[in-house]
């Protein structure tokens, strides 16, 4: 019989020339399992999605809930449907009370489509600038946000117009113009291998948008529901962006994304032309249904009260001289080593002994480590056990 790995490979599309090939059979709280007993203690949380865990049983009842009732029924915006209108309610009632809607989508992508589209519409200008090393996301327009990197080239021609400032440096601010609709940074650099920016950068952001007019529009598809430690990272800056772009720890391991703008903004797009942003499965129902769940575990749990504590932990735990810097913000971490051959090593070393960590996009010197909010004080020591143990070997 052919195996899933070869069917993997044969028949599923590749996105690159090595895959993990780790196969997963379950995943539950802190664990990812394969087919023959292996066991993963996930610091991964398939890119920053389970935040708090995998199969949470009250997202499990919820999705299950919504199964007895209905799946797809029509567009987004049309019909009036419980789980989108509970869940975006409440997602407003955490929010500053600027935002004032909710637009669901499939993806992180779509959303910053979505933000982009709103904001040329809202301002009736053209120009957006994004940050050098950004990432936010694969589709044409998306990528068209991602500062001087090889993947502009590959694809071009991408969006016009775009234009870029290096994250966290206040000299690059002039950059920002009358001519500027909207301003998009990461509330902090995920793939760069988190960036933080200061707070006073965040802050002198925010005033150049207010004072030329421009809107500011923050992706916490990464930062975001609790992951630094703040239900949003934007919380940390004192800073309320205009619009803002979520996905991932959304959906409690359901596909949603949203972009939250106040209602004056949001309504650009209902008219000339009517239906400025349409999606067929933005928004489905069964995951509004998980993401409500998810929101209510991460606030009735209080998750977010003991992510600090938890970090402290780990860096406690990984101060170990071979790594550089531990880079981050709550259990949005990146551990800081000399180079990609290390990485590799370490990263498959832990996976080989049951710990999942991986690395980023725009830095591969670094390890990528974002487990669970949920994540217990043993499993930590006991994965940073494995790190360290990798890092006396590989580093
Ligand atoms: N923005 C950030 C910061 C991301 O990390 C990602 C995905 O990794 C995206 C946007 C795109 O999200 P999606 O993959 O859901 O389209």
């Amino acid at each position: 019989m052919i195996s899933n790995r070869e069917l993997f490979l044969k028949n599923t599309a590749q996105t690159s020339e090595s895959p993990r090939l780790i196969e997963i059979e379950k995943a539950e709280g802190s664990y990812l399992y394969g087919p023959q007993g292996q066991k993963y203690l996930d610091l991964v949380s398939g890119f920053n999605v389970s935040n708090i865990g995998h199969r949470h049983p009250k997202v499990i009842q919820a999705i299950q809930g919504q199964l007895d009732k209905y799946l797809h029924v029509t567009v987004y915006g049309e019909f009036v449907q419980a789980p989108q209108v509970q869940f975006a309610t409440k997602l407003l009632e955490n929010l500053p009370s600027s935002f004032g809607s909710v637009y669901l989508t499939n993806s992180g992508a779509e959303a910053v489509e979505g933000s982009m589209k709103i904001a040329k519409r809202y301002t009736g200008r053209r120009q957006i600038i994004a940050a050098k090393n950004a990432y936010h996301g694969s589709t044409q327009g998306a990528l068209s946000l991602i500062g001087g990197t090889q993947y502009q080239e590959a694809y071009a021609p991408l969006l016009p117009e775009i234009d870029f400032i290096e994250y966290n440096n206040l000299l690059d601010l002039d950059t920002i113009t009358e001519k500027t609709a909207a301003v998009i940074v990461e509330a902090i650099q995920g793939e760069a291998g988190v960036r933080v920016p200061m707070a006073a950068y965040m802050q002198a952001l925010r005033a150049r948008c207010t004072a030329v007019g421009a809107l500011l529009i923050f992706d916490e598809i990464q930062t975001g529901f609790g992951r630094t430690g703040k239900l949003f990272a934007f919380e940390h800056f004192d800073v309320v962006p205009d619009i803002l772009m979520l996905a991932k720890g959304i959906g409690g391991g359901m596909p949603l994304g949203a972009f939250v703008a106040p209602k004056h903004i949001m309504d650009v797009i209902k008219a000339n032309p009517m239906l400025g942003h349409i999606t067929t499965f933005g928004g489905h129902p069964v995951s509004c249904a998980a993401a409500l769940a998810s929101l209510d575990v991460i606030l009735e749990e209080k998750l977010i009260e003991d992510v600090e504590r938890k970090a402290k932990l780990f860096r406690q735990e990984l101060a170990h001289p071979k790594i550089k810097e531990i880079r981050g913000l709550g259990l949005m971490m990146c551990l800081q080593v000399e180079n990609f051959h290390q990485v590799y090593s370490v990263s498959k070393y832990c996976a080989d002994h049951g710990v999942m960590i991986d690395w980023y996009l725009h830095c591969e010197t670094a390890l990528r480590v974002a487990p669970p909010l949920t994540i217990s004080d043993d499993e930590i020591l006991e994965a940073c056990q494995v790190i360290c143990t990798a890092i006396d070997k590989f580093c």
